[in-house]
């Protein structure tokens, strides 16, 4: 199956945080058939550990199957359906978009987020953002019973409507790129390193609820206590005219790492990479003549923030593919890119040897 195969079956399958079911069976699909045996934590993290040379450190290597969207919050007596958010939505993106009730396969219902009629919307209104609190969802229905009778009550969980366009030059569109690209990259590295014959113990690490402020990896490395995590995730991309202070980061321009991330708007914490990590991947990245980006800016931020604090602390350093239009419902992402993060991770991973060393004094200056 090609990355843009595998990408895209992943993008069409709902899984908004708390709700990641149906994603957690599709990838116990794929990993069966590998005879990789797989577990499930009470959180809903699916695990599966690759055994390697037990005096080299371990790493958890991981990747979050949830995506943001909404629950509903009340259905109007007229069949009309208003939602409370879930996760990071913009809400100046959400009038006029398709969503989907995610009630079970093959029953899921359709629906839209309304947009007022254009020709009754007043001069005063034309540039407001109305706050999601306003908005509601359209599905059709004309009364609250009918709204029930298809499976829609209070708590039901609604996402954008899963939907993929292929553009020109490899670059693909659509729903939950962040971060079921980075669930197709750990795909095809559990591929790669089941034949590697030097390789750390790697636990790969499905996990869920990281748009719900970042909850289930965190509690997979309690359990899996590393020496090493890597996340896989999205970096912004800053090559388009409303990002270009931000930094240096290129659709097609080849795997990105974080080199500091924040977030001080809500939740206070970051990460800073060990210094092991940036080095080992130069060297793998320039030894392999692959390009490698750097990204480093306040206002996002991952599960490593929280992974990195377990036990004596967690050598960490996210690495990610760079993504256009983060958290609308057609976020972009160039398969070039991602391919490059599987061969980076496949030349990097097997550098984690007994010789490997984690002492910070090895390396700050
Ligand atoms: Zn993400």
């Amino acid at each position: 199956m090609t990355m843009q195969t595998l990408l895209t079956e992943l993008m069409m399958i709902p899984g908004l945080s708390g709700h990641e079911g149906r994603v957690r069976r599709y990838l116990k699909g794929k990993l069966d058939p590998l005879g990789l045996p797989t577990t499930t934590d009470r959180l809903g993290n699916l695990i599966a550990t690759l055994e390697g040379d037990k005096a080299a450190p371990s790493v958890m290597l991981f990747a979050h199957m949830d995506q943001l969207g909404f629950i509903t919050r009340k259905i109007e007596a007229n069949g009309l359906v208003r939602i409370e958010r879930l996760g990071g939505v913009p809400e100046r993106a959400l009038p006029a978009h398709e969503v989907l009730f995610s009630i079970g396969e093959g029953r899921d219902v359709p629906g839209l987020i309304a947009h007022k009629s254009h020709h009754a919307t007043g001069q005063d209104e034309k540039y407001k953002v109305l706050p999601y609190t306003e908005l509601y969802v359209d599905a059709g229905f004309q009364s609250a019973a009918d709204v029930k009778a298809a499976g829609i009550d209070v708590g039901t969980p609604v996402v954008y409507r899963p939907n993929v366009s292929v553009l020109a030059n490899g670059r693909i569109a659509g729903t939950s790129v962040d971060d079921r690209a980075g669930i197709a990259v750990m795909l095809e590295t559990i591929a790669s390193m089941l034949d590697e014959p030097h390789r750390p113990t790697i636990h790969f690490v499905f996990s869920v609820q990281e748009e719900f402020n970042l909850r289930g990896a965190v509690t997979a490395a309690q359990v899996l206590m590393p020496d090493i995590a890597i996340q896989l995730d999205l970096v912004l991309a800053t090559d388009t005219p409303d990002m270009t202070a931000r930094g240096d980061v290129r659709m097609g321009g080849g795997p990105a790492m974080s080199l500091y991330s924040f977030h001080g708007r809500g939740t206070l914490n970051g990460t800073l990479p060990h210094p092991a990590m940036v080095k080992l991947m130069e060297d793998s990245a320039a030894d392999a003549g692959l390009p490698l980006q750097r990204s480093a800016h306040i206002g996002a931020l991952t599960d490593n923030s929280y992974v990195q604090l377990v036990g004596q602390g967690v050598a960490a350093i996210d690495m990610g593919f760079p993504m256009r239009y983060s958290h609308s419902a057609l976020e972009l992402v160039d398969i070039a890119d991602l391919e490059m993060l599987h061969r980076l991770l496949t030349e990097a991973l097997p550098r984690i040897g007994p010789q490997f060393i984690l002492d910070r004094d090895a390396f700050e200056q």
